[in-house]
């Protein structure tokens, strides 16, 4: 059966493990080996090794995060720091300027203002909720657009068709930080995005016992991503990767009831006298309750 045909939580479960099975295992078994045999055929990139994102353990679990994003390849790397970071030095160079919006998660934030400027790296806040004024902020030398699909810890959801349209119009590379939707309720790369990047420390792994990052998209720019992660050395270990591939084989499960319990506490707090202000996408008259397009899930019900 193809992947498109399964559901979420089977793919949760099934995707990605490596066939035929390791000596019948179920589960991936741990490859803590951090060389291989290489017959000195291949290109650096190739020689199996862990630093270079391609052992059992990665690879399995980059199977399975690319299978529930519905995208064509994952790489993880060692935190979601790592995969951001790694991603957006991958698709910018000294003189590109880049457009970001300006409800961040701190530590992207902190990245974007501390550390782009200093490699030659310029860039322009945008307000996510109006796409009208993202022309004005545009520079011959932009090349990207980055947003959060619900931003931490504001909760903001842009308007994210309009910033695939905006990025395919002025051919710019779209990326979008989808850690708090999660592939249950939105699947950027199906929408259009060129890159969906995750920490992998929260909703994917699930259980807090792991640090981790993806990103997610086409083949070649996923190739170029891991090319310099290679370089950059962010690589995810073994075990690491156990623990995440394990930890998403419940993933459907606990987001919808996160859903649930988000939007029930959300609607409580909202009538809360000693409550001035709930922000969460899900509320009615809130800004932002649009819920991002093509969710999975009954958003309204969040
Ligand atoms: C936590 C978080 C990150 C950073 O992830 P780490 O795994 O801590 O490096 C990035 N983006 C969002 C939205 C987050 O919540």
């Amino acid at each position: 059966m193809s992947s498109a045909r399964r559901s979420l939580d089977t793919l949760a479960v099934h995707a990605g493990s490596p066939r035929p099975r390791v000596l019948g295992a179920i589960v991936t078994p741990v490859f803590q080996s951090a060389m291989y045999e290489d017959d000195g055929a291949g290109v650096y990139h190739d020689i199996p090794y862990i630093r270079l994102n391609n052992t059992p353990n990665q690879i399995a679990v980059q199977r399975k995060i690319a299978a529930l994003e519905g995208a064509e390849a994952a790489v993880v790397a060692a935190s979601g720091m790592a995969a951001i970071t790694t991603a957006l030095l991958t698709v910018l160079r000294s003189g590109d300027h880049l457009l970001v919006q300006d409800s961040l998660y701190g530590g992207t934030h902190a990245f974007v203002t501390h550390d782009l400027e200093t490699l030659g790296i310029s860039y322009s806040f945008i307000a996510s909720d109006d796409p009208s004024s993202w022309e004005a902020k545009l520079r011959p030398t932009t090349r990207a657009v980055y947003v959060e699909t619900i931003s931490n810890p504001l909760m903001r959801v842009p308007d994210l068709e309009a910033v695939v349209a905006f990025a395919r119009r002025r051919g710019l590379v779209s990326m979008t930080d989808n850690t708090f939707a999660s592939p249950v309720n939105f699947r950027p790369v199906e929408r259009g995005f060129d890159l969906s990047l995750h920490s992998g420390t929260k909703y994917l792994n699930g259980h807090s016992d792991v640090a981790a990052g993806a990103v997610v998209g086409a083949e070649g720019l996923v190739l170029r991503v891991k090319q310099k992660l290679d370089h950059l050395g962010g690589s995810l270990d073994p075990h690491a990767c156990f623990l995440l591939e394990r930890g998403m084989k419940t993933l459907a499960l606990r987001v919808r009831r996160q859903n649930e319990s988000a939007g029930t506490l959300a609607r409580l707090l909202a009538e809360h006298r000693a409550v001035s202000r709930v922000h969460y996408p899900g509320l009615p008259g809130i800004p932002d309750t649009t819920a991002p397009r093509g969710s999975s899930t009954a958003w309204a019900a969040c």
